[in-house]
Parts: C-alpha cells; sequence; structure tokens
C-alpha cells in the first residue's frame, strides 16, 4: 500500500479490505422462512465501530439469489393478500411481543455494529416496535369507505388492497427502527417484502427476521437480501416489485426515487436533513439548554432529526459559554460502557469526512467554541471516536452549514429577529425537522406557521411523531406523495378499488337498454 500514493480515505478502505479474515462469521440471508448462506465472491467486512475490529462479512447477494427472493415474495403474495386480516393482526401481536421480549438482545447488536449507546439503541427498537404495535390495529386502519345511495338502488363503497411484492432500502443509522417503518407496515396490509438493510449494521434485521420465523410469517412473506448499488439497482429495476420505501442519504435517495419511478413503482424517499433548534431569550435556559446538548450530540449526532443547527435570538446569545460547558461534560466512549453519552461514528470515513467539515468551518471564519477532533477514549483507542464540538459565527454560505454534517458537531448562529431566524430555516433546502424554544404561545404559534419545514416541536427538540401520526419531512428531505408509517404508510402500501353496485328488485328492472348517459 506504501509504493502507490493514495489519499487518506482511500488508505482506510484499503486497510478494510486487508483486515479481513476467513474465520469471520458471515451474515445470512433470509429467503422464504430460511436463512441462507450467499454463494457470493463479493463480501463486505464489517467492523465494530468502538474497535474497529472485524466482527462479521455481509455478502454482496448474487443475482440468482436476489431472483430468489423475489420470487419466494411474489409466490407467497396470493394466498398472503387473501389470509384474513384478523390473522395478519394476531402475526403482528405475537410478534411485537417477541420484539419486546428480545429488546435487549437487538440493542446489544445495535451497539456492536453501529456504535450507539445502549439505552439509546433501546430507544431505537422502541421507536420500531411502537410502528409494529399500530399495526395491530390494521383492523381499523385498512378500512375503506362507502356511500349508500348514490343513484336509485345503488351504492358504492371502497377497498384498501395491497399491491404485491414491496421492498425496503434502509440506512445505517437505525439498524431496527427503520426496517420497521417499513416491511411492518408492508405486510400486515397484505404485501409482501425484501428488505435490502444496510450492509454496515444488518445484524438487527437478521434478528427481527428469526422473530418473524417465530412469530408465524408464512414463508416468502418477509424476505432479506444484501449488497450495495448491485441490490439497489435490481430493486429499481424487477419488474415484480411494485413499491419501494428508501430511508438514507440524499444522493442514493434522489437516485432510486428517479430510477424506480421511471421503472413505474410507487418510491417514498426519505433522506438528509439540517435541522435548526431557534433560541428565543424568553426561552427556560434549563430545559433548553438540556434540550440542545442532547439533541445535537446524542447518538453522535448520526440521527436525521439531530438538532445540529442552533439560531440564538437576541439576547439568547448570552447562554451559549453555559451550552460550551454542558457539551463538555458528555461521556465519550464506547456503547457498551455503562456510562457513555455518545459512542463513536459509524467508521474512519465518516470520522474524517466529519473532522474535515468542522475544519472548513474553521478554515471559513466560524469559531471554533469546542473542539472534539483529538479525543482519545481509554481502552477503545483504534474506535471512531469524535467528541462534542461546538463552531460559532457560522454563516449560511460555509460548508460546514451547507452539508449535512452527521457527527457530534453543533453549528451555531446569532440572530437579531424572530423573523431573521425564520428566513434563514426557510433559505435551508431541508425541511425534515426543527424545534423553537420559548414561553410566549404567539411567537411559537408564527414560528410553527411561517417556518416551511414538515416537522415542527415547540420546546420539544426532536418531534418525530408517533405512529398514529406519519414522519413528515418535506423539501429537499423528502421525495413521493406519501410519507412513512400511520395513515400516508398505510396509503402508500394499499391501492383502492372502488366497487358501484346495484340490487334492485325484478319488478323494478326497464327493459329499456341505457344508451344515454344518465341525466
Ligand atoms: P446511504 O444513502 O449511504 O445508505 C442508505 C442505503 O442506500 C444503504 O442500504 C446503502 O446500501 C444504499 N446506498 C448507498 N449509496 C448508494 C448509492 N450511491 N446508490 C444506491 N444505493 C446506495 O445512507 P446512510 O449513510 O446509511 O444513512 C445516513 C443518511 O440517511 C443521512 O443522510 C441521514 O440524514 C439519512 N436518514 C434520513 C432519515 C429520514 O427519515 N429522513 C432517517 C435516517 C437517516
Amino acid at each position: 500500500i506504501r509504493c502507490i500514493k493514495l489519499t487518506s480515505s482511500q488508505s482506510l478502505h484499503f486497510a478494510r479490505c486487508f483486515a479481513s479474515s476467513a474465520n469471520i462469521p458471515t451474515t445470512k440471508m433470509f429467503i422464504n422462512n430460511e436463512f441462507v448462506e450467499s454463494k457470493t465472491k463479493k463480501w463486505i467486512d464489517l467492523h465494530n465501530p468502538a474497535t474497529n475490529e472485524v466482527i462479521t462479512r455481509v455478502p454482496e447477494s448474487t443475482t440468482a439469489e436476489m431472483e430468489a427472493a423475489v420470487a419466494a415474495a411474489k409466490a407467497a403474495f396470493p394466498a398472503w393478500s387473501k389470509s384474513t386480516v384478523l390473522s395478519r393482526q394476531q402475526i403482528m401481536f405475537r410478534f411485537q411481543d417477541l420484539i419486546k421480549k428480545n429488546m435487549k438482545r437487538l440493542a446489544a447488536s445495535i451497539t456492536q455494529e453501529q456504535g450507539k449507546t445502549l439505552i439509546d439503541a433501546e430507544g431505537d427498537v422502541l421507536r420500531g416496535l411502537q410502528v409494529v404495535e399500530h399495526c395491530c390495529s390494521i383492523t381499523s386502519l385498512q378500512l375503506g369507505e362507502t356511500l349508500p345511495g348514490i343513484a336509485k338502488d345503488m351504492d358504492t363503497f371502497t377497498f384498501r388492497l395491497p399491491l404485491g411484492v414491496t421492498a425496503g432500502i434502509t440506512p445505517f443509522n437505525f439498524p431496527a427502527m427503520i426496517p420497521l417503518w417499513m416491511f411492518p407496515m408492508a405486510v400486515v396490509c397484505g404485501n409482501t417484502s425484501v428488505m435490502k438493510p444496510s450492509e454496515r449494521d444488518p445484524g438487527a434485521l437478521m434478528i427481527l427476521m428469526e422473530l418473524c420465523q417465530e412469530a408465524g410469517f408464512p414463508p416468502g412473506v418477509v424476505n432479506v437480501i444484501h449488497g450495495r448499488h448491485d441490490s439497489v439497482n435490481f430493486i429499481c429495476d424487477h419488474p415484480d416489485i411494485r413499491a419501494i420505501s428508501f430511508v438514507g442519504s440524499d444522493q442514493a435517495g434522489q437516485y432510486i426515487y428517479e430510477r424506480g419511478s421511471k421503472n413505474g413503482k410507487r418510491v417514498q424517499s426519505n433522506m438528509g436533513a439540517k435541522n435548526h433548534g431557534v433560541v428565543m431569550p424568553d426561552a427556560n435556559k434549563e430545559s433548553t439548554l438540556t434540550s440542545l446538548v442532547g439533541a445535537a450530540f446524542g447518538a453522535a449526532g448520526q440521527r436525521c432529526m439531530a438538532l445540529s443547527t442552533a439560531i440564538f435570538v437576541g439576547e439568547a446569545k448570552q447562554w451559549i459559554p453555559e451550552l460550551v460547558e454542558r457539551a463538555k461534560k458528555l461521556k465519550v466512549t464506547a456503547g457498551t460502557e455503562p456510562d457513555a453519552d455518545l459512542g463513536p461514528l459509524i467508521s474512519p470515513e465518516a470520522k474524517k469526512r466529519v473532522c474535515d467539515l468542522i475544519q472548513s468551518g474553521v478554515d471559513a471564519g466560524a469559531k471554533l467554541l469546542l473542539d472534539g477532533r483529538n479525543i482519545k477514549v481509554k481502552g477503545f483507542e483504534k474506535g471512531n471516536f469524535v467528541g462534542p464540538t461546538i463552531l460559532h459565527n457560522v454563516n449560511p454560505k460555509m460548508k460546514c452549514y451547507t452539508e449535512e454534517i452527521f457527527g457530534p458537531v453543533l453549528v451555531s448562529m446569532e440572530v437579531d429577529t424572530l423573523e431573521d431566524a425564520i428566513n434563514i430555516v426557510n433559505a435551508n433546502p431541508y425541511g425534515n425537522g426543527t424545534a423553537i424554544f420559548t414561553t410566549n404561545g404567539a411567537t411559537a404559534r408564527k414560528y410553527t406557521m411561517e417556518c416551511d419545514v414538515g416537522q415542527v416541536g415547540v420546546n420539544v427538540p426532536i418531534p418525530v411523531p408517533l405512529p398514529m401520526f406519519s414522519f413528515t419531512g418535506s423539501r429537499g428531505s423528502f421525495r413521493g406523495d406519501q410519507n412513512f408509517y400511520g395513515k400516508q404508510g398505510i396509503q402508500f402500501y394499499t391501492q383502492i378499488k372502488t366497487v358501484t353496485q346495484m340490487w334492485r328488485g325484478e319488478d323494478a328492472v326497464s327493459s329499456r337498454p341505457a344508451t344515454n348517459m344518465p341525466v
């Protein structure tokens, strides 16, 4: 490697490839209710982000394996879509119970592969579990509409029917929650599913497949394939896949939305974010600072709803030194350590990218109030750690503002008025989430009505809706027509059939053919 001149990110990539070993356990696929070893020659080493040890090898499924998964899903669809809604509900009850019982095991897998703290990993599972619990209400969620008497002896009603084979492509940052946004909603409506998890942490989804087996899903209803671009292209192009759910970065999300739509599929695509927290001088200082620190640095900032930009309005800027002091106190270590507040970033490449973005802010004139780049974590010296970092006096042209950093970095700004803050938020292309901290109802109302963002929190730093609502990121953070879970999720995974029927006694039957439209 030393003979060839490589960029530092290329060197990191090579180091990872050579670290692989034949004795490492492999991650299986799940096809037709069986765990299947891939015959591929292409394997991806998966590293524990806290130590960089290889813990499993993930296959890039071959075309034949991916075809087998879609064929299983297609074969399962006729019987599954005709199963009674009550029988699907019963399986969901069992599935949700099994997830609860396996919460700690799922969380341990997430912490090992993704790096977040164990307690945060349980939160990851819980937020997915809540979607499964919501799916248990399918008997009322999938109701159609009826209007009797739309003409003489005539009634119209609608059914919400499944589409067929659906697919889900997921990111690394919520290895349980985001797959659970997808396949439970799809299958409880009577669809079948082929999932393609992030190649960086598929372990939680594989445990969920064991639980699907135990819950009694029939073979082929849920399947899992693995890989990167080839598997994504396969899903976008396969004629038997009717709908694609995607969550991940802008680059992949726009590509999948366009390629899938071009092939006639429904696509819902949740993408990147830059979420602003607006701090008014009348806010409750204690709860605002606590909220900001938790929402900016929790999960090492690797959340699409992380509050990664703070806008201090007027005198609220006086709280900045205290914010820095609180951020300094967070404990950065492996997610398995009991006192960890934040764990490592997913990969050395992610760490390098985050550090480069911090430096770009410094070079552009931002003030580095807290620098987490050179943190040393005792016992985990090889991990991808970055400590809490605060860049102040950032302006909207700086790269550290225009790009999603996806690390434990808070960029902050000072403005004079609420209008100034709203203008900044609305000029940003993303529309995932935002929060305002204030004790004034009129200020809160003005902000919620005038900011063009899909999810707004008032004194709530990460306003992710529970599954009786939908996850409604907007503008640059979303492509599609129907959002994830809740009512919109049901609409995404169903199509409507409208039936108009006439039942008329023989005495009322006319013998004259109707050749004209009724007037
Ligand atoms: P990613 O886009 O790198 O990966 C997501 C999925 O797409 C993976 O399964 C991956 O294999 C595949 N993929 C990656 N690059 C691809 C490409 N060029 N072509 C085709 N497929 C590709 O995303 P990530 O790094 O795993 O996740 C982090 C991103 O996800 C962040 O931008 C974050 O904001 C976003 N995210 C958004 C939401 C939301 O609801 N809006 C939720 C979680 C994460």
